[in-house]
C-alpha cells in the first residue's frame, strides 16, 4: 500500500540523486532508509538534507515542526537486510547494468515480494534490468530529475513485463513526494530525454552545416523562439561528455532511428576536451566560471532602399516595419525592377522559395515569420544573394532597434528547424504509444523549461 502514514521508502546510492530522492521522499511524509555502499556517503548525504531542511526553514519555504519531521523520518540502513519491510526500494546507484542488475538481485532477496523495485536509471532500459530479475513485474522505472527538490517532473515507467498496478502505485508516491508524474512506456531516452535530444542536435547540425555559429544560434533560440538557455549554452552546462554518450546511447538503443543521429562536430568537440563549464571552454569560454559572451556585430547603417513584400499571412507585419524604417514600399503586385524583395517561407529555403515563386534570388532575403518579429529577426540569404541586398535589408529590419541575425541558406532557418525537430520527437513519442500528448507537453515544460 502506498500512502504517506504508511509507506517506507528503501533506497540505494545517496549520491546527487539518491539524496534528492530521500529529502522529497521524507518531506512528502514517507519513512526512509537509506543506503549507499560507501557508509560515509550515507552519513554525509543525511547530513546534507538535514542542511537543505534548515536552510528551507529560514527561507520561510518550510515550518521547522515539519523539517524536524521530515528529518525524524530519514534513517541511515547498515546493509540491505533493513529494506526487509519496505513498500517501494528507489535505485539511484551509478549508471552500470551490471551495477544495478547486482543491486537488483540483492534486492529481491532483501524484500517482501510485494515490495516495488524502481530505478532512477536515466538511459538504461528498463524492460532488460527487469529482465534479469526473478519477478520482472514489480520492476519500474522512476526517473526523477536533478535537482530533485526544484525539478518537480517525474517519469513513472513502464518495462514490457511491468504490472500496472505497480506504475500507479508509484504515480500516487510520485505525488506524495510532491511531484508531478508523467506516464511513460520503456523507450531509449524515455519521454524527456528523447524529445531532448532535438534541441541540441538539430542546433549542432545547423552550425556543422555553416548556416550560423554558436552564439548566433544561441541569441534567435533565446529572443526569438523564447527558450531559457540557448542549445550551445545548455550543451556547456550539461558538458558534452554526459549529453554525446547518451545521444549515442539512444541512437543504438532505437536502431538507429535518424532523428537521433548523433552529430559528429558534438563527438569531435567532446574528443578535443572542450566540455563546457567544468573544462572552463565549452561552445563559450568561461573565466572564473563566467561566460565570456562574444560580442554581437553592429548592424549596418540605415541605407533605405525599395522593399516588395511578397503577399501572405505576414505581409503586412513586414510591411509596417519597411514603411516604419523610412524605406521605400513597393506595393506592386510582383517587384519593380530595383525593388529588394522579402519572403516569410516556411521549411523551404530562400533558395528554393524563390525560385518556385519566380523572384530573383539576387535581390531576394527571407524574414523568419514563425515566431513574429518582435524579439529578433532572422534574415536568410539565398545563395545568390547579392551583399549590398543583404546589408540594406539587416539595416532596413534593425532600424527599430529590434536585432537581427543574418545567416546562410538553410530549409526553415535556425528557429523553425529546430522547434520542428523537437516537435517531430514529441510526436513520434505519442505515435508510438510512450506517452499521451498531454503527458509530453507536461513532462517537456516541467523537465526541460520549453516556452
Ligand atoms: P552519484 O555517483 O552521485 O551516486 C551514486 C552513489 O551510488 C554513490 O554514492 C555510490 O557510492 C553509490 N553506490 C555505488 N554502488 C553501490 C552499491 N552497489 N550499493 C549501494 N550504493 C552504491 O550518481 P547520481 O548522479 O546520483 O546518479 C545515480 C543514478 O541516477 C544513475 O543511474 C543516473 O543515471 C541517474 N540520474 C542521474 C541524474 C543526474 O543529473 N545526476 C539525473 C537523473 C538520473
Amino acid at each position: 500500500m502506498v500512502n504517506s502514514d504508511t509507506s517506507t521508502v528503501g533506497i540505494v546510492g545517496a549520491g546527487a540523486m539518491g539524496r534528492g530522492i530521500a529529502q522529497v521522499a521524507a518531506t512528502g511524509g514517507c519513512n526512509v532508509l537509506l543506503y549507499d555502499a560507501r557508509s560515509e556517503a550515507t552519513t554525509e548525504a543525511i547530513n546534507f538534507i538535514g542542511g537543505m531542511l534548515d536552510r528551507a526553514v529560514e527561507k520561510g519555504r518550510m515550518t521547522s515542526e515539519n523539517a524536524d519531521a521530515a528529518k525524524a523520518r530519514l534513517t541511515g540502513a547498515d546493509d540491505l537486510a533493513a529494506f526487509a519491510e519496505t513498500d517501494v526500494v528507489i535505485e539511484a546507484v551509478s549508471e552500470d547494468i551490471e551495477l544495478k542488475a547486482k543491486v537488483f538481485s540483492a534486492l529481491e532477496q532483501a524484500t517482501r515480494p510485494d515490495c516495488i523495485l524502481a530505478s532512477n536509471t536515466s538511459s538504461l532500459s528498463i524492460t532488460r534490468l527487469a529482465a534479469s530479475c526473478d519477478h520482472p513485474e514489480r520492476v519500474a522505472g522512476f526517473h526523477f530529475f536533478n535537482p530533485v527538490p526544484l525539478m518537480p517532473l517525474v517519469e513513472v515507467i513502464a518495462g514490457i513485463r511491468t504490472d500496472q498496478e505497480v506504475i500507479d502505485k508509484l504515480v500516487a508516491l510520485g505525488e506524495i513526494m510532491g511531484r508531478t508524474p508523467v506516464r511513460v512506456a520503456d523507450a531509449p531516452g524515455f519521454l524527456v530525454n528523447q524529445v531532448g535530444r532535438g534541441y541540441t542536435l538539430e542546433a549542432t547540425n545547423l552550425v556543422a552545416e555553416g548556416v550560423a555559429d554558436f552564439a548566433a544560434v544561441d541569441r534567435i533560440m533565446r529572443d526569438a523562439a523564447g527558450f531559457r538557455m540557448g542549445p550551445f549554452e545548455l550543451l556547456d552546462l550539461t558538458a558534452l561528455d554526459v549529453t554525446h554518450p547518451a545521444t549515442v546511447e539512444i541512437y543504438e538503443q532505437s536502431y538507429h532511428e535518424p532523428r537521433f543521429r548523433p552529430a559528429m562536430l558534438m563527438g569531435q568537440r567532446m574528443q578535443a576536451g572542450l566540455l563546457g563549464r567544468k573544462t572552463h571552454q565549452g561552445h563559450y569560454t568561461y573565466l572564473d566560471g563566467k561566460q565570456q559572451k562574444p560580442e554581437e556585430p553592429d548592424a549596418p547603417a540605415f541605407e533605405g532602399g525599395t522593399f516588395w513584400v511578397e503577399p501572405g499571412e505576414d505581409c503586412a507585419a513586414l510591411q509596417e516595419i519597411v514603411r516604419a524604417s523610412g524605406a521605400e514600399l513597393d506595393e506592386g503586385d510582383r517587384p519593380g525592377a530595383d525593388s529588394f524583395i522579402l519572403i516569410t517561407p516556411l521549411g523551404t529555403d530562400a533558395s528554393t522559395h524563390a525560385a518556385q515563386a519566380g523572384l530573383d534570388p539576387e535581390r531576394t532575403v527571407a524574414v523568419d515569420p514563425l515566431f513574429g518579429f518582435a524579439g529578433r529577426r532572422t534574415a536568410m540569404k539565398t545563395i545568390v544573394t547579392r551583399p549590398d541586398v543583404m546589408r540594406k535589408t539587416h539595416a532596413m529590419l534593425a532600424s527599430d532597434a529590434t536585432p537581427v541575425t543574418p545567416i546562410q541558406d538553410s530549409p526553415g532557418f535556425v528557429a523553425q528547424r529546430i522547434v520542428a525537430m523537437i516537435t517531430a520527437i514529441g510526436a513520434g513519442v505519442a505515435q508510438n504509444r510512450i506517452a499521451t500528448p498531454d503527458d509530453i507537453d507536461r513532462a517537456v515544460k516541467l523537465g526541460l523549461n520549453y516556452p
